[in-house]
């Protein structure tokens, strides 16, 4: 191999540290990439690929971008999940003699993003990490643009509950050990989200522990509570040790840790967030049209992000839930105090980002004033909270620094509109640094006595149109036009020539010149050391900034809640420690916005003594789905603390939300939908308690209609019998057959859809009403969906031959399963014909009328 320049062998050992990183290599006023990466970085960067000599007359592919623009290009790659490790020029060129020491500085990765420009407003930017540790996994995650860190842990028998927490969170970048990276699990999160995987290596637990120590400076872990949870403090100590290498430096914006209990929190596992559309929808994974996007109304970055946390961990115990219930019926009543809060905290900035800049010494003037004027609204904010004595709002005025002595300091030093650049001065007001004041009264006099010269000299030489300038080359001049240079004085030195005039220089005047410069020079350099020294007073102050601003973002949410109650009528709902659910007149909080006043409400009663699962039959689009969503976000909405959609509700607390709905919308894991619809059943079964809520939607449609009946029917069983589950459920099905299980179990119920029939055809009501559905009105349907009527009526004489010749297996099973419902169903071992095997295999209830038709057509010519 040829020997390589001295500039590509230091290259190439700072790309061997860095190797799965993007390396940034500073070049003058660009960044360069060699090889490999040069090569990706133009494909997704779309910058030209050239090539440079890199030893023995050899090349190798180069790209660069201008290190002013480098933002953008970071932004592209991080998004790409791509990680860059920024290498500087450590000394000036110009004062090196050989070559340029370089060094990386900072690792960006997807995960550990401070730039406002990549960063989402109202969303968090979560590195995870994940570690099996002895019986448990450890879980932790920080946001270092706004100092959080949590950890937690919990069995590792229970992988679901790592895929829940990772759901939940969803997390941008996730650290793991080898072994859990090779679970099906982080490969079927990976097709969902598209977070970074990185697997870390073992490092001993002391060595973390200390680690944790040394950074809170502390003895031991028990202030934060989580001295004894082995293997959570392993995976923070993991999240710790990789911001150290990442971001070379202290990470002082995190000042605390803060641990969880899962057991604390209601279990909502990833497909009952995902199908109750709690923070995305599930069609185009988009906000707009999601829970969360009908209930933020916070006016902060703040609290944006804290309702979103809010919505995705509803409580569990009643006090905390109440608390919050409580604060928002005080707000409501004081409609007026809500709207003056709500203009307030709408001019305070995200405090958390800008106490994260500070702290990473990244800050400039402007970021100072963007503090300074938040909190400038602190005090009427303080003044107005204690209009109020619920329990959470009195607490939060104990706790409310109002941080004057912060505000003062920025106040008193910082200037009403800086520059962005911290090196130039124009930073620091007057008054506040008497060496700074001594050299700008320097300056200024200096700079009189140069505007005065331009007098002095006019009258001296008599010419009057002399004038004094500057730039940048010559520093000050004297300018006198050509048709005057004959007046010019010997003692006048020309420096430069212009088509009309010549400019001169004279001592005194340089001799001010310099003193002017020199002071202005010493102006910036000062001025930059008091920035700096402000910048550190506040970044000590982190704590006490971020308490305030922990108080302001939940101040948002419950100002966010109660706003939400009074502009869409929402009430206040009653929490319980009974197995009670009771709504009446409850809507659908996202559904009804499509629908205003033609939304129709309606009441559900569940209870654990005799009616604890309903079915529910009915057409299809005719409001089953709609309703039993609604049910679950009451429910949940309730226990996040907010009011709800509906006149009245009780509810009884409830321990988890379970859902599953139609298979079709899962085909991004690749199983086969009837499988994931099964794990999503095993799942419910071996994971639901007696104060559960169940939604299901449809169970057993992935699979024939035998299997499909006797699945659900069994599972009906199982979920309602007070010994096995008794969880509270709502279950729609297209089976009429289970409407049967009323009359043989206490505590189901039937319910359906109530529907008007007159000479136009079918109207759905959507009204929930008791009784099982009449039909099946797959006929109707197809005609409303404006199929021709030479179809319709043609369906519906197949229809009619079909049951008067009782062929539907369907209703064969209905009655064997009526006859013998405990044993293995006989119908499944009998001989049967072909014709009745074909009928047997096909899903009628799938089938549309013309497929029915076609299908019979065939059977007929296979008699
Ligand atoms: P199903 O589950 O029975 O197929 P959906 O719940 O999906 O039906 O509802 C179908 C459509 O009916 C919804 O998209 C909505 O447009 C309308 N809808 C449902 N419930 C209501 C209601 N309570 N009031 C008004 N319209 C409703």
């Amino acid at each position: 191999m040829a020997e390589l320049t001295p500039m590509m062998q230091q290259y190439h050992d700072l790309k061997n540290k860095y190797q799965d990183a993007m390396l940034f290599f500073r070049l003058g006023d660009f960044y360069e990439m060699f090889g490999d990466d040069a090569k990706k970085a133009a494909k997704i960067l779309d910058i030209a690929l050239t090539s440079r000599n890199k030893g023995g007359g050899e090349k190798i592919p180069m790209a660069g971008v201008p290190y002013h623009s480098a933002a953008s290009y970071i932004e592209k790659l991080i998004k790409s999940g791509i990680k860059v490790a920024i290498c500087e020029q450590l000394e000036d060129p110009s004062e090196s003699s050989g070559i340029v020491e370089r060094d990386v500085i900072r690792v960006v990765t997807p995960g550990t993003v401070i730039e406002n420009e990549i960063l989402s407003e109202n969303e968090n930017n979560y590195l995870a990490a994940a570690f099996q540790f002895g019986d448990y996994y450890g879980f932790s995650y920080t946001d270092i643009s706004t100092g959080e860190f949590y950890l937690t842990e919990f069995s590792a028998a229970d992988q679901d509950k790592l895929k829940d927490e990772i759901n939940r969170i969803s997390p941008q970048e996730i650290l793991i050990d080898q072994k859990t990276a090779e679970t099906d699990l982080i490969e079927e999160l990976q097709n969902i989200y598209n977070f970074t995987l990185n697997i870390l290596n073992d490092k001993k637990f002391k060595r973390l522990y200390q680690g944790l120590l040394e950074h809170f400076q502390l003895k031991s872990l028990e202030g934060f509570g989580c001295e004894e949870m082995k293997a959570a403090v392993y995976a923070a100590g993991q999240v710790l040790s990789y911001l150290g290498e990442t971001q070379k430096r202290t990470v002082n914006q995190i000042t605390a840790l803060k641990a969880y209990h899962l057991e604390d929190y209601m279990v909502l596992d990833s497909a009952s967030r995902r199908n109750l559309e709690l923070t995305s929808t599930i069609r185009d994974n988009q906000r707009s049209g999601s829970l969360l996007s009908i209930v933020d109304q916070t006016v902060t970055s703040m609290g944006g992000r804290e309702i979103k946390k809010w919505i995705n961990q509803p409580l569990i115990q009643k006090p905390a839930i109440t608390n919050r219930h409580d604060a928002l019926a005080e707000i409501i009543d004081n409609y007026m105090f809500l709207e003056k809060l709500r203009n307030e905290l709408s001019e305070i900035y995200d405090l958390e980002r800008i106490m994260s800049k500070i702290t990473y010494q990244s800050a400039n003037a402007r970021d100072m004033i963007a503090l300074r004027n938040s909190l400038s609204k602190l005090p009427a904010v303080k003044e107005l909270l204690t209009e109020f004595n619920s329990t959470l709002l009195l607490e939060m005025q104990e706790d409310f620094d109002l941080l004057d002595d912060i505000y003062s300091l920025i106040d008193e030093s910082i200037k009403e509109e800086p520059p962005t650049t911290i090196t130039e001065g124009g930073i620091i007001k007057d008054g506040y640094d008497s060496k700074l004041d001594e050299l700008r009264k320097l300056v200024s006099s200096g700079k009189d006595w140069i505007t005065s010269l331009q007098k002095k000299e006019r009258e001296k030489t008599g010419i009057n149109t002399l004038k004094v300038g500057f730039n940048k080359v010559f520093g000050y001049y004297l300018e006198v036009t050509n048709s005057h240079t004959d007046k010019v004085p010997e003692r006048y030195e020309r420096k430069q020539t212009l088509s009309n005039s010549e400019r001169y220089i004279i001592p005194e005047l340089k001799e001010k010149e310099s003193e002017v410069l020199g002071a202005e020079e010493k102006i910036n350099d000062l001025e930059y050391k008091l920035f700096v020294e402000i910048r550190d007073k506040i970044a000590a102050e982190v704590e006490r900034i971020n308490q305030t601003a922990a108080i302001i973002a939940q101040l948002d949410v419950l100002l966010s809640f109660s706003y939400l109650a009074i502009e869409n009528n929402y009430s206040r709902p009653e929490v319980t420690n009974s197995d009670e659910i009771k709504i009446k007149n409850g809507r659908h909080p996202v559904v009804e916005k499509m629908f205003a006043e033609q939304f129709v409400p309606n009441d559900c009663y569940l209870n654990q003594s005799d009616q604890r699962f309903i079915i529910i039959t009915g057409p299809n689009m005719s409001g089953k789905s709609t309703y039993m969503r609604q049910v679950a976000l009451i429910v949940l909405m309730a226990q996040v603390g907010s009011y709800v959609p509906a006149e009245e509700a009780i509810i009884g607390l409830t321990d988890r939300i379970f859902t599953r709905v139609g298979a079709s919308d899962d085909l991004t894991t690749g199983q086969s939908t009837f499988m994931v619809e099964m794990n999503e059943v095993a799942n419910i079964v071996n994971n639901s308690t007696e104060k559960s809520l169940i939604i299901l939607d449809e169970v057993g449609r992935g699979t024939s209609t035998y299997d499909g009946v006797s699945i659900a029917w069994s599972v009906s069983e199982y979920l309602n019998n007070p010994e096995r589950i008794g969880a509270r459920t709502l279950f729609a099905t297209h089976y009429h057959e289970l409407t049967r299980l009323e009359d043989e179990y206490d505590g189901i119920k039937n319910y359906n859809v109530l529907v008007k029939e007159d000479n136009d055809g079918v109207h759905f009501l959507h009204r929930i009403v008791e009784g099982r559905a009449s039909d099946s009105y797959g006929i109707e349907v197809a005609r409303l969906a404006g199929l021709p009527e030479e179809i319709i009526i043609s369906a519906q004489k197949i229809l009619n031959r079909l049951e008067e010749n009782n062929k539907m297996p369907v209703r064969k099973l209905e009655k064997t399963v009526m006859d013998d419902k405990h044993q293995q169903l006989p119908l499944f071992n009998t001989e049967k014909s072909p014709v009745l095997k074909k009928l047997d295999e096909q899903d009628i209830l799938e089938m549309t009328p013309m497929d029915a038709m076609n299908f019979l057509y065939k059977l007929k010519k296979d008699l």
